[in-house]
């Protein structure tokens, strides 16, 4: 089979992108340094558009019952349907909007923890935006990552999405229930996911039921 490989220095600046990484993992330190301070423990969510991160943390925060001990930060590109969905759940929330990029950065993330009231706040949950490539390599100063994937988006998205599942602590595998239907195999995807990530937790959830969210919990050492 014949293959067009992208290089990347005939495409961009390299030095440019190296520079904007190595800017933003230092952001992202002091995003770590200020929340270990407040004694914050943070989680980064990441997952396709659909894949159930903001129903995942609905799930976690209705299990948690922290109330405003627990926050979110919502990113999405121009809407507040999240922040809103959160809200419901009585956690403190603040959306963050970043236009037309696909990812969110520990320098907005900065912006978001000033601007949020976070004394008392015990956890805090990035919702990233919905995409599979770019999240996984701006670091955010999070303490974990997971990432979200429903068995909607088919079979092979582990195989296809490595890269980003290589920075997950925790994978979800969402919708479970629908997996027949989907024709997808749940074992066959953690073999995929053994394969690409042998580090991470695969946890098979129903975050809408709330199947598999006292392991998610546990797996994140939230447990109360
Ligand atoms: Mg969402």
């Amino acid at each position: 089979m014949k293959i067009v490989r992208a290089k990347g220095p005939e495409i961009f600046d390299i030095e440019l992108e190296k520079d904007l990484l190595a800017k933003n993992r230092r952001l992202a330190r002091e995003n770590r340094k200020r929340l270990d301070q407040l004694r914050i423990v943070s989680i980064d969510v990441m997952g396709s558009v659909g894949s159930g991160k903001t129903s995942l943390i609905k799930g976690i925060l209705r299990k948690l019952a922290m109330g405003e001990a627990a926050a979110v930060i919502a990113g999405d590109l121009t809407t507040t349907i999240d922040a809103e969905r959160i809200e419901q759940e009585g956690a403190r929330v603040i959306q963050v909007n970043t236009g037309k990029e696909c990812h969110l950065d520990a320098h907005l993330v900065g912006q978001a923890i000033d601007k949020m009231k976070l004394v008392g706040v015990k956890v805090l949950f990035i919702e990233n935006v919905g995409n599979l490539i770019c999240p996984g390599e701006f670091p955010l100063g999070a303490h974990r990552r997971i990432v979200v994937v429903s068995v909607t988006e088919g079979p092979y998205t582990l195989m296809k999405h490595p890269y980003i599942f290589r920075e997950a602590d925790v994978i979800v595998l969402n919708k479970i229930d629908m997996a027949k239907a989907m024709k997808v195999s749940p074992t066959q995807m953690e073999k995929d996911a053994q394969k690409v990530n042998p580090h991470a937790l695969f946890i098979r959830a129903n975050a809408l039921t709330g199947t598999g969210i006292a392991r998610v919990i546990e797996a994140l050492g939230l447990k109360r």
